[in-house]
């Protein structure tokens, strides 16, 4: 990181970005000054060679630059780290990895590249990791050199300096482009919006407005948007300016976009490509192994229009489709015996994945339960017609009862006895699916843990 030279920079919150911004800024000359409210985190720190400084003493603030923070640590009100609100005081810049990656790129010297590193940044509230991790396949696949970072695999503080011609694509949270002050991606995706994370941003106008910076804050050369939600059909009005514009691409899944002048859209599993009101290309998506799921055809046309944009040709994409292999966790096909199918969607965190997953199967027996968001699964009712039955488990086990009312069910409590009881009462055609609509954390340390843990009982039985 340029532009800190022997300044002192303030750094909260040392996980794995914490930790590499540090890195970044020391290399760059800088001086950084670390905190973490938690003593294991800062023995962590200190184990790598780092001293921290306790920055909720006044006497710390002295010449400090700029602060850069974590995206877990709150900064609005009412939950303001003292930390972030003692920077605000004081009129420090507040900023984050994010930030500090777009300010070098933009500072940095690429006089002996041909074509100097484009950026692709996806963000919505489902189908970002997919969405990335496609675009970087897609890329990849074309011979085309490309690092994927951000909420996905590396911080983005950690990709190696890029290639002559590279494309960096970054999956970002509505927690990442809060903060960034600089924001400026050459093509910026955004998947769809439902409701989530909402305390940390103050409601829904708050989510929608972190998520919105990355096509207000620079105005990227293209913005690809998912029209299915309000949200969406707001931002491309307010990019895009009239049906000829080609600066706005918009996708959807399940309408046909008339009247606009560069459209992707998937319906009944094809996916096609317009512009100026002329198909230009079209692909069936049905057989594609990664990518079940009408929610999955609205992350292939994301994708596809991303790479449409960084100049791919239609049948390059195509072959590209059919050999993305899916990401762990995300209704993932982890095993199959005697006519009963056993998918892993833990990554449904929320209701709206859920609601995807729900839909993607006619006959489920469905692992649900985990600490539960406001409004528990009152949101499924309309989807719950593929439910043979319900084993729930975790902290929401009771509640989700309560709401499934007709819906047969049965309280686990445990993923151990959940797939144990599924599996012993599956029929051939059935789909045993974990897709939990809540958050891990009253069993797991994170939802990957709980997919692994969901896997590993299923291989253990059958
Ligand atoms: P994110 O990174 O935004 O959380 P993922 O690709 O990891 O998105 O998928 C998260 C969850 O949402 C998974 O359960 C997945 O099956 C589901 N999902 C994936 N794509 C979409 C989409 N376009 N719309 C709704 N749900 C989706």
């Amino acid at each position: 990181v340029q532009g800190y030279q022997n300044q002192k920079v303030a750094v909260l919150g040392l996980g794995r970005s914490g930790l590499a911004t540090a890195r970044a800024l020391q290399a760059g000359g800088a001086i950084p000054l670390l905190w973490d409210d938690s003593p294991e985190s800062r023995q962590k720190a200190e184990d790598q060679g780092f001293t921290c400084t306790d920055l909720t003493r006044n006497a710390a603030w002295e010449g400090i630059a700029t602060l850069i923070t974590s995206p877990g640590i709150p900064h609005l009100y009412p939950k303001t780290h003292p930390v972030i609100a003692r920077a605000m005081e004081l009129g420090i810049p507040v900023d984050n990895d994010i930030g500090l990656f777009f300010q070098s790129l933009a500072t940095a010297q690429w006089d002996r590249y041909e074509q100097p590193p484009r950026v692709v940044c996806v963000t919505g509230s489902n189908g970002k990791s997919t969405t990335t991790a496609l675009i970087h396949h897609l890329l990849q696949e074309a011979g085309r050199p490309t690092q994927m970072a951000g909420n996905i695999g590396r911080g983005v503080l950690d990709i190696d300096p890029p290639e002559d011609g590279e494309v960096i694509v970054l999956e970002l949270s509505s927690y990442q482009t809060d903060l960034a002050r600089a924001l400026t991606p050459d093509i910026a995706v955004f998947t769809n919006l439902s409701p989530d994370h909402l305390d940390r941003h103050n409601g829904m106008g708050g989510y929608f407005a972190a998520k919105a910076r990355l096509f207000t804050q620079g105005g990227p050369d293209r913005a690809i948007i998912g029209v299915d939600e309000h949200e969406g059909r707001y931002l491309a009005n307010q990019m895009g300016q009239g049906p000829g514009d080609d600066r706005v691409i918009r996708i959807s899944s399940g309408q046909k976009l008339e009247g606009f002048g560069w459209v992707v859209f998937a319906r009944k599993g094809f996916l096609a490509e317009w512009r100026k009101g002329k198909q230009v290309a079209s692909i069936d998506l049905r057989d594609i192994a990664g990518l079940p799921g009408a929610h999955n055809h609205q992350n292939a046309c994301a994708a596809y229009a991303a790479v449409r944009a960084l100049g791919l040709a239609p049948r390059q994409i195509e072959d590209g489709l059919r050999s993305f292999a899916g990401l762990p966790h995300r209704s993932q096909l982890i095993a199959e015996r005697k006519g009963v199918k056993f998918v892993n969607d833990s990554k449904a965190t929320n209701v709206d994945s859920a609601a995807k997953a729900l839909q993607a199967f006619p006959r489920i027996r469905w692992i649900a339960g985990g600490m539960g968001k406001d409004g528990g699964i009152a949101a499924l009712q309309p989807f719950l017609g593929s439910v043979v039955k319900a084993y729930l488990i975790g902290h929401s086990a009771r509640d989700f009862a309560l709401q499934l009312g007709q819906t047969p069910h049965e309280i686990c409590e445990t993923m151990d006895r959940a797939v144990t009881r599924a599996v012993a009462e599956a029929e051939p055609g059935d789909v045993v699916l974990l897709a939990p609509a809540a958050a891990s954390f009253d069993q797991y340390p994170n939802f990957e843990k709980r997919g692994d843990d969901f896997v590993e009982r299923v291989r253990g039985l059958v």
